[in-house]
């Protein structure tokens, strides 16, 4: 155990290490983005140990693993941390992630708004939460016939930031994108400034909307350029892990 928790605070520390660099980069060192570490195919005691290091924040991206993980995680490690789903989401799933969740940051339609905002109002029902969930809309960043890496179409947010700040058990925070596969850095840092533009755009109506999670293991230092408030970054702290589907 002692030997994992080295290996996570030495990658932990690493990545620390490139986001301040990139921040004092951007002149943003005052403005630092939260940190989301992904634990994804990875223990709920990772998840402790990152806990112990300070990690606030943790993504999860799928249902059945993340719900399992955070209910076994010690009350004092849940109590003061942010959990966020970060990947698709079936609608049959939403009403259990509504429930453990504190963000999801992958909303792109508006069946999963009504069934995010009816499973939330539930889970307060029966105390299992007491605030309105935290979200995001995701963002197809992908152009012409580039596969897109899920998201809405630009093109549907203002409609659907809408239903979300009209849902009584919902919050609004933002817009959340994936990098399309195989960009170069300069392609990477248009997509991304093109979600922080999307982001204002949002702010017009929806003044609360001031978060815009972008930026992974490998793209972190463009994510931290553009603006990014919130990086999501899974194998750069935790190691590689199987591949994804
Ligand atoms: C897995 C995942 C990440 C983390 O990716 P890494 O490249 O391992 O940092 C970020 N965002 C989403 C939506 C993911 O599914």
């Amino acid at each position: 155990m002692s030997g994992r928790r080295d290996e996570l605070a030495a990658r932990l520390a690493e990545v620390r290490e490139r986001v301040d660099a990139a921040c004092a980069a951007a002149g943003r060192a005052d403005a630092p983005p939260t940190l989301v570490a992904v634990t994804k195919f990875f223990p709920g005691s990772d998840v402790e140990l990152l806990a112990g290091m300070g990690v606030t924040d943790i993504g999860e991206s799928r249902d059945q693993e993340a719900g399992d993980k955070v209910a076994g995680l010690s009350e004092q490690v849940r109590a003061d941390l942010r959990v966020h789903f970060v990947g698709q989401l079936q609608t049959n799933k939403a009403r259990r992630v509504a429930r453990y969740a504190d963000v999801v940051q992958s909303v792109d339609r508006s069946r999963l708004v009504r069934a995010l905002d009816s499973g939330r109002e539930t889970a307060v029902e029966e105390e299992d939460a007491t605030e309105p969930l935290d979200v995001l809309l995701q963002v197809d960043l992908g152009e012409g016939d580039e596969a897109g890496r899920g998201g809405a179409a630009p093109g549907t947010l203002g409609a659907l930031a809408d239903e979300v700040a009209a849902a009584r058990w919902l919050r609004l925070r933002g817009v959340m994108a994936i990098a399309p596969r195989d960009l170069t850095p300069d392609d990477t840092r248009r997509a991304f400034d093109r979600l922080v533009a999307l982001g204002e755009e949002l702010r017009h109506t929806h003044p609360d909307a001031t978060w815009v999670s972008a930026g992974m293991s490998g793209d972190l230092e463009t994510a931290v350029a553009a603006g990014a408030t919130h990086l999501r970054v899974g194998s750069a702290i935790l190691g590689s892990r199987p591949p994804h589907r």
